[in-house]
């Protein structure tokens, strides 16, 4: 029955909505999710994003059992975590500021960068975030974070319209993130990663521009994307940092901001227990609260 999905779509159906935009839609191409649904994927005639049909696989893609071939991990949580201290620390957050980390999976990210002195809140609705036990939250809205990451997620949106402009809605100054990017590439696109059948949206820059909307201006690092506040790029320039002069820099020169990072990951060296200690004595003393009532 599965195989029977989109098999009567014409390549010249425009019935169907995009689900960011509500735009027309043309068929695309189609492909064999998680190896056994022929699955449609449809191109946005408004927004030139990519989506596939209406996602009915996603209870097997996100079973306990599904595979993940996601090699990269660990790789780009090192150079996430790296490239967010750096950038972090440039953009000058309180120094109480508190961020979460949005889609935070094992919490890797999230224990990463507390190690290193921002106070990141991890939430996972379909992962424990185990890494950074004891400072997760059950609902992004227990927090009011001062700005949120959201790393390889939104391309799992299912109505991304809906799920980022909630997290946009909690008015965060900044909305940092990374999703590959839609340029018309064949259905041998790798992103599209029909064999975990997770991925279900992919956004053009277009779509990325008309979801910052007026609220939010788009800029990119060359590593990250970010959705920030207007209000707070007028207010930063105010006060003396160009947001955008600083993201330019670190895009057209990313060999000497790498080396900058790298050298505030070896200052960290010189103390590097410091603020794993702050957090290992708080889930003690939290625990023996607990065990003592
Ligand atoms: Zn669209």
């Amino acid at each position: 029955m599965t195989m029977a999905h989109g098999a009567d779509i014409k390549p010249d159906d425009t019935t169907r909505k995009c689900r960011l935009c509500d735009g027309n839609v043309r068929l695309y191409g189609k492909q064999a999710v998680l190896g056994r649904h022929r699955v449609s994927y449809f191109k946005c005639d408004s927004c030139l994003g990519l989506q596939t049909e209406q996602p009915f696989w996603l209870d097997e893609a996100y079973a306990s059992h599904a595979p993940n071939f996601d090699a990269g991990g660990c790789e780009r949580n090192l150079e996430l975590v790296l490239h967010c201290a750096g950038l972090l620390a440039e953009l000058k957050f309180a120094p109480n500021a508190t961020f979460l980390d949005f889609g935070a999976g094992s919490g890797l990210f999230a224990r990463m960068m507390r190690d290193r002195g921002f106070d990141f809140r991890g939430y996972d609705k379909f992962a424990d975030c185990r890494f950074n036990y004891g400072f997760n939250v059950a609902e992004p809205s227990e927090i009011e974070p001062a700005a949120i990451t959201a790393f390889e997620v939104f391309e799992h949106f299912v109505n991304p319209a809906d799920e980022i402009g909630a997290l946009l809605a909690a008015g965060p100054e900044a909305l940092f993130f990374t999703t590959g990017i839609f340029q018309d590439q064949g259905m041998d696109w790798p992103y599209l990663m029909a064999d975990e059948g997770q991925h279900v949206f992919f956004f053009s820059e277009k779509a990325l521009a008309s979801i910052a909307g007026e609220r939010y201006r788009l800029l990119g690092t060359g590593v990250v994307l970010t959705f920030f506040s207007r209000k707070a790029l007028e207010e930063r320039r105010i006060g003396g940092l160009d947001v955008e002069g600083l993201f330019a820099k670190i895009r057209n020169d990313p060999g000497r901001w790498m080396t900058h990072c790298l050298q505030r990951f070896a200052d960290h060296l010189g103390d590097p227990w410091k603020h794993v200690q702050r957090d290992f004595s708080k889930l003690i003393a939290s625990a023996r609260l607990k065990s003592s009532r």
